[in-house]
């Protein structure tokens, strides 16, 4: 049974050497007496929030650290082979937890749901289907409160949550900008995703002339999934009454301390309401529900885009996970292992 380790706790960038693949040998069979479900893994989704817990979180947060010396965890699409759990047999499939192993034995199994539908690809349930896409959904429909004709700006883009939350808007009728850090991201956020307008962060010197450019009137919502000195620029340009959903800043990930945050009583002067939001509080709730349906009809009638970046086998997971904190990946970073 292959697995992805981590070596030891990481401080600043994550590198490939961080982790290491190892093959114990192990049984593949569900212990009687347990309600654990055996799976073998399909789809391995690589996210950010998986740097924060390679490092020792003292005490621990909402995350839990990783294990050095143990495999990684993270979201995944699965097939299950044995099971002890009433809810799942043998042949269903599945995304939620599981461990960066070919067979992961998942002792707490209400972390799993059940794939109902099998007409699009699975591999979607790491991300349009799946966290990241309630993620985006949530994040949009519910956090920032959107109204037609408002002016919508993500950052990160391009990436598995960032292009998603810019379709949902365009859907909505706004005015929708994007930064991303490569001019292929650019352009894909003005040819496929249909932004517009979109900029390429690392080669504006000045990120408020920059907004200012793009959003003369000021942005009435910021999608946030950067921090850093993307907020703080964003901060001087808001509306009065705008709306920031921070559903994550990968740019403080790699950090000791934070950076690069000043203008924050702009929230006062402006009246600016800024939420933060975690995905896993709308699981298994209504909008998962709606969320699945409506973006699987999307989905169908090429309402929106997806994109996805395949990495193939599970050596090349390591790369792929630490590839989101230099850009690497256009979509959403998947590692398939049923293509080898
Ligand atoms: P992405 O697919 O967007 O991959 C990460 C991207 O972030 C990279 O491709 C890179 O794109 C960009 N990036 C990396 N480092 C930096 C940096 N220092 N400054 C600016 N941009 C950077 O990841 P996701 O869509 O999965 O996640 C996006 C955000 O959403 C993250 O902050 C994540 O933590 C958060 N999140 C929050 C959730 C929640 O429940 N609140 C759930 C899921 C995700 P580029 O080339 O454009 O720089």
């Amino acid at each position: 049974n292959k697995q992805i380790i981590l070596r030891d706790y990481v401080t600043g960038f994550p590198k490939e050497s961080d982790m290491l693949l190892s093959s114990p040998k192990v049984s593949l069979k569900v212990p009687r007496g347990s309600s654990a479900v055996l799976v073998k893994n399909l789809y391995l989704s690589c996210d950010p929030y998986m740097r924060i817990r390679m490092q020792k979180l003292d005490p621990p947060g909402y995350f839990d650290s990783y294990v050095p010396g143990s495999p990684l965890s993270g979201f995944a699409v699965a097939k299950v082979i044995d099971s002890s759990h009433e809810d799942f047999k043998e042949g269903d499939v599945v995304w939620g937890i599981t461990t960066w192993e070919e067979f992961s034995l998942v002792t707490e199994p209400e972390t799993l749901f059940k794939i109902k539908y099998t007409d699009l690809p699975l591999s979607y349930y790491t991300g349009v289907l799946g966290m990241p896409g309630l993620t985006a959904y949530a994040g949009f429909y519910e956090i920032c409160s959107p109204k037609k004709g408002e002016y919508v700006f993500v950052s990160a883009a391009s990436g598995a949550v960032g292009h998603l939350v810019g379709q949902f808007a365009k859907l909505k009728g706004c005015y929708v900008v994007g930064s991303a850090g490569s001019n292929e991201k650019v352009e894909l956020l003005k040819n496929k995703f249909g932004f517009d307008g979109a900029f390429n962060y690392r080669e504006e010197p000045d990120l408020d002339a920059a907004l200012k450019r793009y959003f003369p009137q000021g942005i009435d919502i910021y999608f946030e999934n950067v921090g850093g000195a993307t907020l703080d620029a964003v901060l001087l340009n808001m509306r009065v009454h705008g709306r920031i959903a921070v559903c994550g800043m990968i740019s403080q990930y790699n950090l000791d301390k934070p950076q690069g945050v000043h203008n924050l009583a702009n929230l006062v002067f402006k009246r600016i309401r800024m939420e933060g939001f975690l995905v896993f509080d709308y699981y298994n709730k209504n909008i998962h529900r709606t969320f699945e349906e409506e973006v699987r009809e999307y989905l169908k009638e090429g309402k929106i885009e997806y994109v996805e970046d395949t990495a193939y086998g599970l050596e090349s997971a390591p790369a792929a996970l630490v590839g989101l904190f230099t850009g690497r990946n256009v979509g959403k970073q998947v590692v398939a292992l049923e293509h080898q």
